[in-house]
């Protein structure tokens, strides 16, 4: 074949009609086939991929080897950690079930974690989604009321949850929910001034369904239903719905039930038993989060109860160093970008975490402490010679003196 006739064997374009026509052994073809071939094979591999995510592939670890992948990014927490992969595996189990013709059906493993804001809540659902491959949906109790009210309907819930899941419903469907603040739509009875209680009990009322599983429309894009609007189905019933809250006060509910009871019956605690005075959260019951204003039906649509232990100054410092993606390491990282070697004394941790105590900003201000104490080594280290940055408790106290910081987290305590 002359030059001239050269042609691509899929499409017949001439070579002059080519940005580029590859030749093959008896054959040719031009750059608009590949990218067209290219196309086909990546639409082949996502389909593979997200029929990949039926029931079939949905890795199911065990509760062991659950709590071992959330070891390496969670500080402490052991006994939520061991509940929630228990749960988290009965929870996949029941997908995983084969329709069977015994009337034994496992029932969901929804979650309630009670504890401090900053004690890993939002970061043990993120890691148990990022460890399933499953979308995430978090969303604040607090904007959500009863239909009819402004702010939004609860089955925008589900609308974040298809749009983590990019719109593939069977995906969503097995996704994970992260209710944050669940207790601020606690029934607030003890206040009289309440007399439409709009976030409250109406709301829970409306999660209730939710929970349960049961098939929602929801609007796509959210926002309020209106009757023109396209729904899509989505059935709630794989979804796992992990809720969380500080329950500020909350201690004082189960001091109360720990010391009727030292009084009412022989048998039970009396405060001689209640060892860990520092951590009253660990002695909570499903009664105490019902005398908080939880409404009793969603107790029982979140049947696994857990509590976060509060953050010591030990567990502080590892989560600076230990975890897989601890912030000292990343500091690391993005300073050896630049050929950086960056260096922290054990004063210097230690300092940090005495500021984020004290100012009783918990794990979340250590993120804060350390930008305040890292900024001006990042403005200017990538632009000079200094291969070095050690950082000694010296160093962390001056930058934080002069960052300001120190008045504007005053100001929030
Ligand atoms: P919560 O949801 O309980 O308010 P988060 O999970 O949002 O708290 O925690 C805030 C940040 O603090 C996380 O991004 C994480 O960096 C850090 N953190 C909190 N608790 C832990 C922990 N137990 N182990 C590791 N990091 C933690």
């Amino acid at each position: 074949m002359s030059k001239e006739q050269l042609e691509c064997s899929f499409c017949g374009r001439n070579k002059a009609d080519t940005n580029l026509l590859i030749a093959g052994l008896d054959a040719h073809i031009c750059d608009r086939c590949i990218e067209q071939a290219h196309g086909i094979v990546l639409e082949d591999v996502k389909k593979e991929d997200e029929a990949g995510l039926t029931n079939a592939e949905l890795k199911l670890r065990k509760p062991q080897d659950i709590k071992t992948f959330l070891d390496e990014y969670i500080i402490g927490q052991e006994f939520t950690k061991k509940v929630m992969s228990v749960a988290v595996y009965n929870h996949y189990k029941r997908l995983l079930q084969p329709a069977s013709d015994d009337d034994v059906e496992i029932q969901k493993s929804n979650i309630l974690m009670v504890g401090q804001t900053g004690t890993g809540k939002t970061l043990i659902a993120k890691t148990i989604a990022r460890m399933l491959n499953v979308p995430l949906a978090i969303v604040d109790a607090t904007v959500l009321t009863e239909a009819g009210y402004v702010g939004e309907d609860v089955e925008s819930i589900l609308t974040r949850l298809l749009q983590a899941a990019d719109y593939n419903l069977e995906k969503a469907q097995t996704g994970i929910v992260f209710i944050d603040e669940i207790d601020k739509i606690a029934r607030k009875s003890d206040n009289p001034s309440i007399t439409r209680d709009v976030s409250g009990e109406g709301v829970q009322q409306g999660l209730l369904k939710l929970l349960e599983g049961t098939v929602v429309n929801v609007p796509p894009k959210g926002g309020r239903k209106h009757p023109d609007q396209k729904f899509i189905e989505v059935n709630t019933e794989n979804i796992l719905f992990i809720a969380g809250g500080a329950f500020d006060g909350i201690e004082k509910v189960i001091r109360k039930r720990l010391n009727m009871q030292a009084v009412g019956f022989s048998a039970s605690m009396s405060n001689d038993d209640v060892k860990d005075q520092d951590n009253i959260l660990k002695y909570i019951i499903p009664k105490d989060v019902k005398d908080f204003g939880m409404i009793p039906e969603i107790i029982g649509r979140l049947p696994v109860l857990t509590h976060m232990d509060p953050l010591d100054a030990g567990t502080l410092r590892a989560i600076l160093t230990e975890p897989k993606n601890a912030i000292i390491k990343q500091y690391t990282k993005l300073f050896g970008m630049d050929d950086i070697t960056f260096t922290i004394t054990d004063g210097a941790l230690e300092y940090i975490v005495d500021k984020a105590i004290e100012y009783k900003l918990g794990a979340r201000g250590l993120r804060s402490l350390c930008e305040a104490i890292f900024t001006d080594a990042m403005f200017e280290l990538p632009s000079s010679d200094d291969k070095e940055f050690r950082v000694t408790k010296t160093y962390a106290e001056s930058k934080l003196d002069k960052s300001g910081i120190k008045k504007q987290l005053k100001a929030v305590v």
